[in-house]
């Protein structure tokens, strides 16, 4: 039970304030709870005390009654995994045959999945951890977008290492290749490897997908880097199956960076498989080196040893099974269309209304978020949600999350965006 603090000082607990906090003073003034969450909670309360509430907050992907929309297939195969094998310790870089499942997963049967390192992570979460931790120095920057996933921050700084950006968008709203192009070689100037994190497609939370083009510049842009410095690139493949052909289209421009730069993907199953809860991930390593394939494995499975020693067998199990078994898998893919449908259809309302309305936002073609550009994100997010309607400010913009808004309410939240970001 926690006591509230003035109840429960006592001589001693006077004592330890006078030599100050037990924490270390970088961890003193950290916030644990996600902005994101604590917005949630005050949209979910106005809604069960009666007021009627758009709530575009959260990155789940629910229901149009509100209810987390969940993939019968999934919950049937964590029920048929045989209780003492789920209950007995996976290995420590994961089972094999999720590692293997993954691997193809992602890159097909070709040689590219035979020359893939996986390990298995708690979500793609613990997929960038790992990488952070070896591929970076501490004291090094990982290089992202500006605009990002505010975790990959908590990330680098929690290992000791930074974060630093390039302006997303070009004055036409595409992926600015030149600004990327030269942070890197601006940062490969100053440290002796670059480990760069880009989050396609359907990145959070702009909603941007790149295009073929885009992909192919930014390869270039990382082989001109590559004859500086080791070149590592992460691909926070997140919402893969949510983008253009499932996120397949990846292992191409995989096969062609594997020569220059070291390939990684942050895999997860917590959007594909809608099940956010069993924490199952996995870090791939795409490495053509096999002594260099070696060492990778050794480094991921010491981090694994040294972080949550190995992760949920129950979860790596039943997603084998998705991935792997021929009825299972129909299944998954099957009920997934259904909910990729759902998405597109908020999509497709999104951007008739916005359009309309003239709403800044880029290119946006599915996935669980948009950002629509404001002058001052927090002032168009109080004033929205002055009209019950729940979106995430940010910097110059505000990100709606449509995996939460059902298709109905998409008319008010454009109406109360048109509104907020004018004020
Ligand atoms: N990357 C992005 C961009 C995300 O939005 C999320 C989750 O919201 C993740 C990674 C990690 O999710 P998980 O750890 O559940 O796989």
């Amino acid at each position: 039970m926690v006591t509230p603090a003035s109840a429960a000082a006592t001589p001693a607990s006077d004592e330890r304030a006078a030599h100050g906090s037990a924490l270390i003073p970088a961890a003193a003034e950290r916030l644990g709870d996600d902005p994101i969450f604590a917005l949630n909670a005050e949209a979910s309360a106005r809604a069960r005390a009666g007021e009627s509430i758009v709530n575009a907050t959260l990155g789940a992907l629910l229901e149009d009654d509100g209810a987390l929309a969940v993939l019968p297939s999934v919950l049937e195969a964590i029920g048929r995994v045989p209780a003492k094998q789920a209950s007995a310790y996976a290995p420590i870089l994961g089972d094999p045959g999720f590692l293997r499942a993954v691997a193809s997963d992602l890159l097909g049967r070709g040689p590219l999945a035979g020359q893939a390192v996986v390990a298995a992570t708690p979500g793609g979460t613990g997929a960038i951890h790992h990488a952070v931790q070896n591929f970076l120095e501490p004291g090094e920057a990982l290089l992202t977008t500006d605009r990002h996933w505010a975790p990959y921050r908590t990330i680098a700084e929690h290992a000791g290492r930074k974060v630093e950006t390039f302006g997303m968008f070009d004055a036409t709203g595409r992926f600015d290749v030149p600004a990327f192009g030269s942070a890197l070689l601006e940062l490969a100037a100053r440290q002796r490897r670059l480990l760069v994190l880009l989050n396609f497609p359907c990145h959070n939370p702009t909603g941007y997908s790149l295009d073929d083009s885009e992909w192919r510049a930014i390869g270039d842009a990382l082989a001109a880097a590559a004859e500086r410095v080791p070149v590592s690139i992460l691909i926070d493949h997140a919402y893969a199956k949510f983008g253009e052909e499932g996120g397949r289209g990846f292992a191409t421009h995989a096969a062609r960076w594997a020569d220059r730069a070291l390939v990684l993907v942050a895999w997860t199953a917590s959007k594909s498989f809608a099940q956010y809860g069993a924490r199952v991930g996995a870090l791939v390593a795409i490495a053509r080196d096999d002594r260099e394939r070696a060492s990778i494995q050794g480094a991921l499975g010491f981090s694994c040893r040294g972080t949550w020693s190995n992760c949920n067998h129950l979860g790596q199990l039943a997603i084998t099974s998705l991935l792997e078994e021929g009825e299972l898998r129909e299944r998954a893919e099957g009920e997934r269309a259904t909910l990729i449908r759902l998405l597109a259809e908020r999509v497709a309302a999104f951007n008739r209304e916005a359009a309309r309305a003239k709403l800044l936002y880029p290119r946006y073609e599915g996935g669980f978020f948009v950002s629509v550009f404001a002058p001052d994100g927090e002032r168009a997010a109080a004033a929205m949600r002055e009209h019950g309607v729940y979106v995430v400010p940010m910097r110059g913009a505000v990100r709606v999350a449509l995996c939460s808004t059902p298709a109905r309410d998409v008319p008010r939240l454009v109406e109360a965006l048109a509104e907020g970001v004018r004020r």
